[in-house]
């Protein structure tokens, strides 16, 4: 194969971040290199691709490296190839179209934990957006500044929404659920007897968050590997913003950060992992939490995921935010039939008891 331009390939993906909004350092980067490698005779840069001494140039780093060993090998940079994925699609039709498409919402919360209002709120406000359903998950019940639910008081909240389920209107249920901590161990925190019985268990990290990599990784793949586990819940943990004002929930005290690093994680192993055994990578709408970013949204779809795009509404109105994670999830190409909550219930749970 004939070599490709390496340096065309770099200001192109620049041209791309931009395009996507993405973050200004990282358009930089690649600008950056593209002019540092500019500079050099073309030789040079090829001696230099061979040898693996491209990274010794300043401004030239371990991604953008890859990028021009990949463009001279004559191949189309993967990073380029996950770019052009979006190219020549009107963005904010594809997110329109992702959003009627959702048909339910796989993570929300009552004021049986740290929501503001009752299920039966919650669920009134779902059918008026028209979706077909809403998952219900709660905390569980080591996470106690949620009032993370205790076995017991889940089995009471099961028959509960058993006899909202009821009166509901036709064609509408509630599913029953959790957002169950990942402990330190990576063990579900939860009863087992428990998480069999639920509809869809949606697992997150909210504790050690600044686990070193190898822990974090580790503890995220026992979680994955444990066959309740439907959906990994906002999968970083990050926080770019400060909650948006009277919003109820965990972080809202005041000691809190306000803004949070990612989790440090092997991204490919824990995707490639999800990609498996069937785990839905959740992309969380939230405005504050914008969970996980798009490059590993991109790496996730490359992967082979599949998304669920949810609110993690603690009130009724956050239910409207899906629109958010549908904006993010159509810049990164992710197509309506890769996110399970365009699946109907029936489906939707025929996944996710077919893994337990
Ligand atoms: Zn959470
Ligand atoms: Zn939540």
């Amino acid at each position: 194969m004939s070599a490709r331009d390496p340096i065309a390939d770099l200001r192109r993906i620049a041209f791309l971040l931009e395009r996507a909004n993405e973050a200004t350092y990282r358009v930089r980067a690649f600008r950056s290199a593209a002019t540092a490698l500019a500079a050099l005779p073309a030789a040079e840069l090829a001696q230099r691709a061979r040898t693996g001494k491209l990274t010794e140039l300043s401004g030239v780093g371990d991604v953008t490296a890859r990028c021009v060993a990949e463009s001279l090998a004559g191949e189309e940079p993967v990073y380029l190839r996950r770019l052009l994925a979006t190219e020549g699609t009107d963005l904010d039709a594809a997110a329109t179209a992702l959003r009627t498409a959702l048909k339910g919402d796989c993570h929300t919360h009552s004021d049986w934990s740290d929501g503001g209002s009752p299920i039966e709120e919650m669920a009134l406000a779902a059918v008026e957006l028209g979706h077909e359903y809403l998952v219900l998950t709660d905390h569980s019940p080591r996470l106690k500044v949620a009032r993370g639910l205790t076995a017991d008081r889940l089995r009471r909240q099961l028959d509960h929404v058993a006899a909202v389920n009821e009166a509901l209107p036709e064609g509408f249920r509630i599913l029953t659920g959790i957002e169950v901590d990942i402990l330190a161990d990576g063990s579900l925190d939860q009863e087992e007897e428990l998480l069999a019985r639920l509809d869809v268990v949606v697992g997150s990290v909210h504790s050690g968050l600044n686990d070193e990599r190898a822990k974090m990784t580790r503890r995220m793949l026992t979680a994955i590997a444990n066959p309740h586990l439907d959906i990994l819940g906002h999968c970083t943990g990050r926080m770019v913003s400060s909650r948006p004002a009277g919003v109820k929930g965990p972080g809202d005290r005041a000691h809190r950060p306000r803004t949070r690093a990612e989790s440090d994680f092997d991204a490919d192993a824990v995707f490639a992992a999800c990609a498996e055994r069937g785990v839905a990578v959740e992309i969380n709408s939230r405005p504050e939490r914008q969970d996980p970013p798009k490059r590993l949204i991109r790496r996730a779809l490359e992967a082979g995921c599949d998304f669920a795009i949810n609110t993690d509404a603690h009130a009724p109105g956050q239910l409207d935010w899906q629109r958010f994670g549908c904006e993010r999830a159509a810049l990164c190409g992710v197509p309506a039939e890769r996110v399970i909550n365009t699946w109907d219930a029936d489906r939707l749970v025929a996944r996710t008891r077919s893994a337990r």
